[in-house]
């Protein structure tokens, strides 16, 4: 019995100590997980911090930045020369805003004016000699967006030519774009001599196309003498008949046109997802006036392939196709080059900065909130889609 009592102890020693050390390594495993899991996650959360720190500072250092030139971009190269186009600006945001509507302060849009003050501080270092806007000037139809968008554009006003597209966010589904009209109508251009008038409709209803909606202007740089059409978003069969008109009057000169819809999906998306993954081109769809409207590949059949003088069209509206490009040929031969830059509203200015000497067009896409060239996107990794070049030939004047 002794031995048997013994033998007993010892096992349920062996046992006590067997099970004594599992729960120990259970224990001593389970502190471990627990205390990497709180040192990672409060790693993370430093990181986090630190991101939105060093994101912070950037932001309040760009904020902060003296007005004047911009030394973060290169100065182009002698007898070079720029022309901005601003991408969608519709990040409005304070009372009453669609991004924020529990907010109290008045309505601003910080990228917007970042965007006109930068230009202004950067004509001459930039030698920029007009400024287009691509159009969906404001997110919502409303006089608080247009009062701020004409605050941003007043900065330019006087010091450069610029001219304005008119997107679907700027009207009403019919084409009704009175609020537009009413901020930015011909008379606010006329005193200009770069302004060329606008569409003026035989139409029973002046809101639509009418004082502005669309319009072009004329400017030269060193014996480079340009046309600049700005089209409405879809724009319809007598806007194009007029296009025609001034783009034949002015054929001695470059001709550039802005409309707001005209690479993007080809097809309509019906899903969210399409308009990732369908593939992109010139669209076969609209979004504003009806039956009338005519969508890019209309556009281009009807008006802009018959044009010689035609080298560039540039467009907005679709924020995640993000930046495409596409090369066509005119009936008569021309390259014309097709840009979409719609960036989300958000950082990046495209800058065309013509280089006569070297017979190209460098395409620059800048952030001027950071000050850096872009060289990335979500929805377009590569740099080449955010910075490249194109040509097109200067030389023979
Ligand atoms: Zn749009």
């Amino acid at each position: 019995m002794t031995i048997k009592n013994t033998a007993r102890c010892l096992l349920l020693a062996t046992a006590r100590r067997s099970f004594l050390a599992t729960a120990r390594r259970s224990f001593l495993a389970t502190a471990q997980r627990f205390l990497l899991a709180t040192a990672r996650r409060s790693l993370l959360a430093t990181a986090r911090c630190l991101c939105l720190v060093t994101l912070a500072a950037n932001l309040r250092s760009a904020a902060a930045v003296e007005p004047g030139p911009d030394t973060n971009l290169d100065a182009p190269p002698p007898g070079a020369f720029t022309i901005v186009v601003i991408p969608d600006t519709q990040s409005y945001v304070g009372r009453g805003t669609k991004r924020t509507p529990e907010a109290t302060e008045p309505v601003h849009n910080d990228y917007f004016a970042n965007h006109t003050q930068w230009i202004v501080d950067n004509l001459e270092r930039q030698r920029i000699v007009f400024v287009s806007h691509v159009g969906d000037i404001v997110e919502d139809d409303v006089d608080q967006e247009w009062k701020v968008a004409r605050d941003c554009l007043d900065r330019l006003h006087g010091k450069v030519p610029y001219g304005l597209t008119v997107g679907n966010h700027d009207m009403d589904g019919d084409g009704d774009s009175s609020r537009f009209q009413k901020y930015f109508p011909a008379e606010r251009f006329r005193e200009f001599p770069w302004y060329g008038g606008c569409f003026e409709p035989a139409r029973p209803e002046p809101t639509v196309s009418g004082n502005n909606a669309d319009s072009f202007q004329l400017f030269s740089v060193d014996g480079f003498d340009f046309v600049f059409l700005h089209l409405e978003c879809n724009a319809p069969d007598d806007v194009l008949a007029w296009a025609d008109g001034v783009l034949e009057k002015h054929s001695d000169r470059r001709a550039i046109v802005t409309t707001h819809m005209d690479l993007g999906p080809i097809e309509q998306p019906k899903k969210g997802r399409d308009f990732y993954d369908f593939p992109k081109g010139k669209m076969r769809w609209t979004k504003i006036h009806g039956s009338r409207g005519n969508n890019a590949v209309q556009m281009w059949d009807k008006c802009f392939r018959k044009h010689p003088n035609l080298l560039a069209i540039c467009s907005g509206d679709q924020s995640r196709s993000t930046t495409w490009y596409e090369k066509n040929t005119g009936d008569a031969g021309n390259i014309v080059h097709e840009m979409l830059s719609d960036y989300g509203s958000k950082g990046p200015l495209r800058l065309l900065r013509f280089v006569p000497k070297a017979d190209e067009i460098q395409v620059i896409t800048y952030d001027t909130m950071l000050r850096t060239l872009t060289e990335t996107h979500k929805n377009a990794p590569e740099r080449e889609r955010h910075q490249f070049k194109l040509a097109h030939p200067m030389k023979s004047g």
